[in-house]
């Protein structure tokens, strides 16, 4: 707080895991004589740049680029880069901060890092668009490497940005296709990529659920976002059995109580890079509403956010909780704000973590770099059950945490712990770093 007194969505982060470590530092003298929280919340390295880019009309513009490259105990550093007019330090920072954890608990050997950029590509032609991503790349490019730095995709930053990314790179410093995930199919992506984030939200969900005895097939769900992350949350849901009658963008939510068909969502959000809006002028029986789909008011089960931090505040969880919502998991980073956390918990309101209930992406982003070592590409089945077995395993790594120190159902604190178990030990196993 004294060293970085403005990054507030930073520290949000940070204490939210500081505080649900103590019974594991009750556990291990070890790690406060070693001052390993102190080491863990400071970033390796921080590297902020200029993007300078032109637009079609001729003008010359200016944006910031940032990549936190933030603890590489257990691998090189990995995590997305975001394009969205809010970025700045203190969102990277967080970013990053929760990716630690989260690709601690995926099992796999990646370390915690996020970028990005305060460049909106909403409204932004493709040659826009390519030439921002041509000047980011420009100075990314020494700062990452296949066993160095793997960023991917993240809010703003999809296939399109990847491959111009990718294609910068490969200019500046030869082929290397383990240099980035997300890619293409035809150049090194791997199969479920797309999917993988909000299938894995499903697939953590489900895990959530049965251990309570209770079933996801017949549950209404309620989503927000419109994004990679909802539209294949909703895919699965619905193959599971269970109905999103919610969908939403920064302008405003559709509600369908038929269910939301995803097709037409990724037709209007991923082909035709429309609003929201343009579902309700497809479905008769959907209506379009401006603000929060938190504030609509209807009797649902599951509560699955996936669009940014802090959508939903304490009013928005009390409003959750008196729609008699029994499940909230987060398909986004740090969606709900602290006061949220606390009136779920107060209403015995089951709560999935982003860092474990999204971590599918990243996950799978793993597998894209083994594939790429290997000079092969798996099926779509192979990644997708190795998703599901990971999306299972994190959920049973809280579990045990939570059973450990007895917490109570608070998956949480379970996440947080487990993840920091494994970190820890990297670190005091390397000595001073
Ligand atoms: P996309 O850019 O594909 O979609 C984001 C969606 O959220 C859009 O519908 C967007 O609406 C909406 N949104 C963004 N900002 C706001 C805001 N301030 N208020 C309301 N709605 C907003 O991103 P993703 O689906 O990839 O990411 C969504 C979340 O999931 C993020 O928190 C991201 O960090 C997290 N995540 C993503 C992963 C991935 O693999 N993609 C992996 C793990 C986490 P609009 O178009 O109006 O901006």
């Amino acid at each position: 707080q004294r060293r970085d007194p403005n990054q507030t969505e930073f520290q949000e982060a940070a204490f939210a895991v500081l505080d649900s470590l103590e019974p594991v530092l009750e556990a291990n003298p070890q790690y406060v004589s070693s001052n390993l929280l102190a080491r863990l919340v400071e970033p390796e390295r921080v590297i902020q740049f200029r993007v300078p880019w032109e637009s079609d009309d001729g003008k010359f513009n200016v944006n910031r680029g940032f990549r936190v490259q933030f603890n590489s105990a257990i691998g090189p550093y990995k995590g997305g880069l975001r394009l969205h007019p809010t970025v700045n330090l203190s969102i990277v920072k967080f970013l990053g901060f929760e990716q630690i954890l989260k690709n601690s608990l995926t099992g796999l050997p990646i370390g915690g890092a996020k970028g990005g950029s305060d460049f909106d590509p909403k409204g932004k032609s493709d040659a826009e668009v390519m030439r921002f991503c041509q000047s980011f790349m420009t100075e990314l490019q020494r700062h990452i490497g296949p066993d160095l730095d793997i960023p991917a995709g993240d809010i703003g930053v999809g296939g399109r940005e990847i491959g111009y990314l990718f294609g910068a790179y490969k200019r500046l410093r030869g082929y290397q296709n383990g240099v980035l995930t997300g890619k293409g199919l035809t150049f090194g992506g791997s199969l479920a990529r797309t999917e993988a984030t909000g299938f894995g939200l499903i697939y953590y969900t489900d895990a959530l659920i049965k251990a309570q005895d209770d079933v996801l097939a017949g549950k209404t769900i309620k989503v927000s976002g419109a994004g990679n992350v909802a539209i294949y949350a909703i895919q699965k849901a619905h193959e599971l059995g269970a109905k999103v009658v919610t969908v939403s963008d920064s302008n405003g939510y559709i509600y369908d109580p038929k269910g939301i068909d995803y097709t037409i969502v990724r037709r209007i959000k991923e082909v035709e890079r429309g609003r929201i809006k343009e579902y309700a002028d497809q479905v008769p029986s959907a209506e379009y509403h401006d603000g929060s789909v938190w504030d609509l008011d209807i009797n649902y089960d599951v509560a699955l956010p996936c669009a940014t931090q802090n959508e939903i505040n304490e009013e928005q969880a009390e409003l959750i909780a008196k729609d008699g919502a029994k499940y909230i998991c987060e398909g986004a980073n740090m969606p709900s704000n602290a006061a949220a956390i606390v009136v779920y918990k107060k209403n015995d309101i089951l709560y999935g973590p982003g860092k474990a209930a999204n971590a599918g992406g990243v996950a799978v982003s793993a597998l894209e770099m083994s594939q790429n070592s290997e000079r092969l590409s798996w099926t779509f089945e192979k990644v997708d059950n190795y998703l599901k077995e990971i999306m299972a395993g994190i959920f049973a790594q809280s579990e045990t945490a939570v059973k450990k120190y007895n917490l109570d159902k608070d998956y949480q604190a379970g996440a947080n712990i487990a993840g920091f178990e494994k970190v820890a030990e990297a670190m005091l196993a390397q000595g001073l770093i």
